[in-house]
This record gives structure tokens, sequence and C-alpha cells, in this order.
């Protein structure tokens, strides 16, 4: 069983993230970039069904600037088998890695596209869905829990107040929720071994696919700055407070 993994290169979680100051967009200069991590999920689920003999090979794909070949690297070092990077310098929107991601499974043929469920720079929480429509596959979003049997996924998703599960003919598509796994660390031999695994690269234009831009980021604004805390002596103080002050009580 061939497995996609889509991974997709971030600021990483633990920075602060600095708007430019035109608020044309988020500053990007020296900042450090990551795997998302809803993608790294998405690897280790992959990995875990190879481990246990059910994939035989993961590729994983990033579309963006030559520098995503980091994170294919990363995905690679985790265990995945061969990178393909989609380069383009342009911004790609959520319909349009959407489409580049349907011409590479027309091309590899998978039986399961794992993806994030959500990416954490643009917060879109669209791309598998787009996928899914765009291919015709059957899609198991927010996945907390996938098994591969008889041609059959099986994936119980986080839904509003509880748990669905559902069971997706093959090929499909699943993304993945914050609880489906805990990713592994790459061990520095993996990360070695990793360098010489194979990277493609293929441009838009290859996959036959037209980089349009039908959406614009008009403005970007950073969350405003909280105030400084204040430590209270006793209990009275700060029901004192929360009543005449915050007016929360
Ligand atoms: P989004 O719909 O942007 O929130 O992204 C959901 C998921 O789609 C991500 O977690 C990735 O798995 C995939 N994805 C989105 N954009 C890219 C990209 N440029 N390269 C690779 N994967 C992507």
């Amino acid at each position: 069983m061939k497995i996609l993994v889509a991974v997709k290169r971030v600021i990483d979680y633990n920075v602060k993230v600095r708007v430019k100051a035109d608020q044309s967009d988020v500053d990007l200069t020296n900042v450090k970039m990551a795997i998302n991590p809803f993608c790294e999920i998405a690897v280790e689920e992959a990995v875990r069904l190879k481990e246990k003999g059910i994939a035989t090979e993961i590729i994983a794909v990033s579309l963006g600037t030559k520098a995503c070949q980091e994170q294919i690297r990363t995905a690679l070092a985790l265990g995945a088998d061969r990178g393909i990077l989609v380069e383009s310098d342009e911004r790609l929107g959520a319909l349009t890695v959407a489409k580049l991601l349907k011409a590479v499974v027309d091309e590899e043929k998978p039986d399961l596209v794992i993806l994030g469920k959500q990416s954490i720079d643009s917060d879109n929480n669209q791309t598998g869905q787009m996928l899914a429509a765009l291919s015709g596959m059957a899609q198991g979003t927010f996945a907390s829990e996938v098994t591969v049997e008889d041609g059959k996924a099986s994936v119980t998703r986080e839904v509003d107040g509880g748990l669905q599960t559902v069971s997706l003919s093959l090929p499909a598509i699943v993304t993945t929720d914050l609880r489906l796994n805990e990713p592994r660390y790459a061990s520095l031999p993996n990360i070695m071994k990793a360098k010489r695994k194979p990277l493609d690269t293929k441009t838009p234009a290859d996959l036959g696919v037209e980089v349009t831009n039908s959406l614009t980021t008009v403005k970007v604004t950073a969350p405003e700055e909280r105030s400084a805390g204040i430590k209270v002596a006793s209990v009275e103080e700060l029901i004192e407070k929360l009543k005449n002050e915050a007016k929360v009580i």
C-alpha cells in the first residue's frame, strides 16, 4: 500500500510571530521554520502503518519554495521513503494546493493520502476536503484513530461532543487531529540517511496546473498586547478586584 503525505513548511510553533511594519504580511525574515505540527502527525501515522507491515511506501510531498526541501528531508528522516517538491515562488492558496496535490495523486496513485487537518499559519482547514472533492475520494477528517484492513480505512473522527467512526473505501483521504499520535523525533543516523533518499522536483507547469490567486491578503494585524498581571495578597483582595475593577462577578 502506497501512502502520500502532505507536509507544509510553516513558522515553528514555538516562535512568536511578528507582523511586517506595513501590515502586508507576517515577517518571515530569519524566522525558524518547521513542518506544520498536524503534518508531523500525518507522517508519524504513515510510518506506523509501514511498521505494522500495512504500508509499503511513503511519499512526502510539499508545495512551495525550494526551502520546502528542508521539511521534506525531515519527513524522510522520520521514515518517509521519497519526497516530491512542487516548486513555486508564488503564494499558493488552498485551492491551488489541492489542485496540485490532485495532479500528484493522479501520477502516484496512492491508496491513502494523509494531510494535517489544518496549517497553523493560514488556519484554512480546507486542503484535504478540497482534494477529496477534486479527486472524488472518500474523506475522513479530524482523525484520532486510523486502522486499515481489507481495502478499507476505518477512521475515528473528533466531532463536536464526541467521536464518529467512518469506514472509507480506498483510495481515501485522511486529515489528522492532535490526538491521533505523538510524533517521534528524528534520530541523527536517520537524519544522515535521509540526505541520500530520492527527492524529485516538479513545477506546477509539469503537473499541468495553472497557479492562480483568487485571494489577496488585505491586512495583517498583531493581537493587542495584554497588560501585565498582578499578584494579590489574599482571596478577599482577589474577589474585591474581580467585583470592582474587572467587574466580572
Ligand atoms: P490547510 O487547509 O491550509 O489548513 O492545510 C491542511 C493540510 O493540507 C496541511 O496540514 C498539509 O497537510 C496540507 N497542505 C496545505 N498546504 C500545503 C503545502 N503548501 N504543502 C504541502 N502540504 C500542504
